[in-house]
């Protein structure tokens, strides 16, 4: 199975939302079967692009919280994310990891959270440009993910691959270093699920773009991409969605 899920972060209004989702699904191509496609609206929006959004375009949450009700002041839970009509949720991104102090084991609880309620998770995992310089890239990667998955029994789940220089700066990673990543990503799920781990689709995000997607189908060894900046172009993303139907996996 293959993903390209954008992720519109903390932007635009809910007229924005629903132009946009509307523009979006003018422009996607016919989906090859096992190519999916979803958008992560800020939570303001998902009612919005709820309303106007029609199949083959699935609906993401950017963050959930891992109780499922109670006293926690500005926290979305999973039973909500799903009541607004959202089937996958991001979890883990660096942006909350760096900004907003969240740590493996919330990931982990978050990813529980999805899981009880039916929801599927996406995993981003990546390095910072210190541990990349350092040599760390392999063992941050595994440490994130086996610290996330501890513990864990085989479920619906799509890692992301973000290397966290590569967010947001114009400058994608190389297909070789998406190749990588995504192979030592795929290692670390085979040793804590085994043979239903080859299952988990592997994506990669970062600065990709409708020009410099193509090479991560093919050497970049991605089951597709999540996306920040170009998903806020409805052409451009569909561009990408073009551009990745068009590879045979
Ligand atoms: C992201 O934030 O997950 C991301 C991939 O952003 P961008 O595409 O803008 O680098």
């Amino acid at each position: 199975m293959r993903w390209i899920i954008g992720n519109w972060k903390m932007n635009g209004t809910r007229a924005e939302a629903r132009q946009r989702t509307r523009e979006l699904l003018r422009a996607l191509p016919p989906l090859p079967e096992g190519l999916h496609v979803a958008v992560c609206p800020p939570y303001t929006s998902l009612g919005a692009t709820a309303e106007v959004l029609t199949p083959p375009l699935e609906l993401g949450a950017q963050d959930v919280s891992w109780q499922d009700s109670g006293a926690f002041t500005g926290e979305v839970s999973a039973p909500m994310l799903r009541d607004a009509g959202c089937g996958l949720c991001v979890v883990g991104h660096s942006e909350r990891r760096q900004l907003l102090g969240e740590s493996d084991g919330m990931v982990a609880q978050k990813l529980r959270a999805l899981w009880r309620h039916g929801l599927l998770p996406v995993l981003c995992v990546g390095e910072t440009l210190a541990e990349r310089e350092q040599g760390r890239t392999e063992e941050v990667l595994r440490m994130q993910l086996l610290a996330a998955l501890e513990g864990s029994s085989p479920a619906d789940l799509l890692v992301a691959y973000e290397p966290v220089w590569a967010i947001g700066t114009g400058r994608p990673a190389h297909a070789a270093d998406s190749a990588r990543g995504l192979g030592v990503l795929r290692q670390a799920l085979d040793a804590v699920w085994g043979a239903d781990g080859a299952g988990v689709p592997c994506l990669y995000g970062g600065s990709v773009s409708a020009a410099n997607c193509a090479p991560f189908w093919t050497e970049g060894r991605a089951d597709g991409a999540l996306l920040g900046g170009a998903s806020l172009d409805a052409q451009a993303f569909a561009a990408i969605v073009r551009s990745a139907a068009e590879v045979r996996p």
